[in-house]
């Protein structure tokens, strides 16, 4: 719900300039982004606006990890690497600030070695360039070998506007804005093919909570929202107009067809998956399971008419069809439950919750990168051609669905990366929603 906007990281060393360049650039704008918890407080992140283009500007300046002693200059320079490397990961341009009255430090040298490897663009801002005078001197900072540098004044502002051009230049071409209006209420689709029981369900997962109903227009023509007060705060359930006992009965049977329910996931949080347990998994549940996993929204599957099967081998054989022909959405719940008769529609309220929490999961990076070493430790990665691979660090990139880059020396088979994607499910929680999993390469 957060808007997301392209990132731009400020790396170099300590008293190069970073903060004084990040003011200048966001021009006295004081927006903190970041608030939300377990998100590294003293890294700030403040948005910027530069011909017509927004983007969050990150100062890892006052970025440090715990244990670094703060008076110690080298432990402080060493970290500037850590922080490049960071925001290769997370970033979508990097500026690399340097001290143009220095020169070119030992510390600029490793740092930009390590940027000159990633795909993401890196910029040269020499600063404290104040006059003409020292403009001469910026050209030895090609040898960092990114390209041309940029003489800036941080202080006094010179040059800072063909700085912001190249920035904006770099960023990656812009992403039409989302124009539905978003009102940050979780919400659900209850699709599957028709006779599932969809309707029954909604009936009841509405009627159920006894509170205040309000039909919504949606944003497709002739749908229907409903909105329903929970205990938890609001839901709405999206396209619902087919749905409704009254409306039911104009409905043809297809007006809930496959594209029909595919528009509403789009527009969802979340998507009910509704099997009808007396038919088991069919190829249409399958297309519409793979293209919900596609779209990347939390699923949670619901086994409904589970009254009528009460054979004990029936019911094993219901299940493993689920695991079988949905494997690809293995993370997501299985709810067994009987819309005719209420049972254990209960939980299928509670499952969505816990996804939707699963989905806004920002894990600490600490935490994070304790569970990776952990894994590694109790299960090394497999040498790949020779290489045995080891995994450094990990950085959660985003959320809704969390996405996780790891960092590793080598390439990591398939089935090693599954291992560490059920390892984090396992730690955080993460069970019920999809998750990114990227690995890039590092030397070291
Ligand atoms: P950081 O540690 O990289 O964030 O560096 P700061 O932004 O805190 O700046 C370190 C010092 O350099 C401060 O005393 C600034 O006033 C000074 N400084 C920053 N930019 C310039 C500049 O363009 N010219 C000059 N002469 N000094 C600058
Ligand atoms: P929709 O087309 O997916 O909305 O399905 P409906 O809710 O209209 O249900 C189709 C038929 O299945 C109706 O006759 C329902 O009474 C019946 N039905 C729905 N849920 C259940 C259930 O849990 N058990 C049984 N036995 N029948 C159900």
């Amino acid at each position: 719900m957060t808007a997301q906007h392209p990132r731009v990281a400020i790396v170099g060393r300590p008293n190069v300039g970073k903060s004084t360049l990040v003011n200048r650039i966001v021009g006295g704008r004081r927006a903190i982004v970041e608030e939300r918890p377990g998100v590294t407080r003293d890294r700030k992140e403040l948005v910027a606006e530069w011909n017509g283009r927004t983007f969050t500007v990150v100062d890892t300046g006052g970025w440090l990890p715990e244990g670094v002693d703060t008076s110690d200059p080298t432990a402080l320079t060493r970290q500037v690497s850590k922080q490049a490397e960071r925001a290769m990961g997370n970033a979508d341009v990097v500026v690399l600030v340097v001290d143009g009255v220095v020169g070119i430090a030992e510390e600029d040298d490793r740092v930009a070695r390590l940027l000159r490897t990633t795909d993401t663009p890196v910029l040269v801002a020499v600063n404290k360039v104040d006059d003409q005078r020292r403009e001469a001197d910026v050209w030895g900072f090609s040898r960092l070998g990114l390209g041309e540098p940029f003489p800036v004044s941080a202080l006094h502002g010179r040059g800072s506007g063909d700085l912001l051009d190249a920035i904006v230049d770099a960023l990656p071409a812009e992403v039409e804005e989302v124009v539905e209006e978003d009102d940050g209420i979780f919400s659900v689709a209850i699709v599957g093919r028709p006779n599932v029981g969809k309707s029954t369900l909604f009936n009841r997962l509405v009627g159920d909570e006894r509170t205040v109903v309000h039909d919504l227009p949606g944003t497709t023509r002739d749908s229907i929202d409903t909105l329903v007060e929970t205990e938890d705060g609001p839901l709405r359930f999206v396209d619902t107009a087919g749905m409704r006992r009254r409306a039911k009965i104009d409905e043809a049977t297809e007006y809930y067809g496959l594209v029909r329910a595919l528009e509403s996931v789009d527009r969802s949080d979340a998507a009910l998956l509704v099997i009808d347990a007396t038919v088991g998994v069919t190829h249409q549940d399958q297309r519409l399971a793979e293209r919900i996993d596609a779209a990347g929204t939390v699923v949670v599957i619901v086994l409904n008419k589970w009254d009528q099967i009460t054979d004990p081998d029936e019911r094993l054989q219901v299940q493993a069809d689920v695991a079988d022909r949905l494997a690809f959405l293995a993370y997501a719940p299985v709810l067994k439950i009987s819309a005719l008769t209420g049972k254990s529609v209960v939980r299928v309220l509670p499952a969505l919750r816990q996804a939707e929490e699963a989905y806004h999961a920002r894990i600490p990076t600490a935490a994070l990168n304790r569970l990776i070493q952990e894994a590694q430790t109790q299960h090394p990665p497999p040498p790949v051609r020779r290489h045995r691979p080891r995994l450094l660090y990990a950085v959660q990139g985003a959320s809704d669905p969390p996405t996780f880059t790891i960092f590793a020396t080598h390439e990591l088979p398939p089935t090693y990366v599954r291992y560490l994607e059920r390892r984090l499910r396992e730690a955080f929680d993460l069970g019920p929603t999809p998750i990114k999993l990227r690995i890039r390469r590092r030397s070291h």
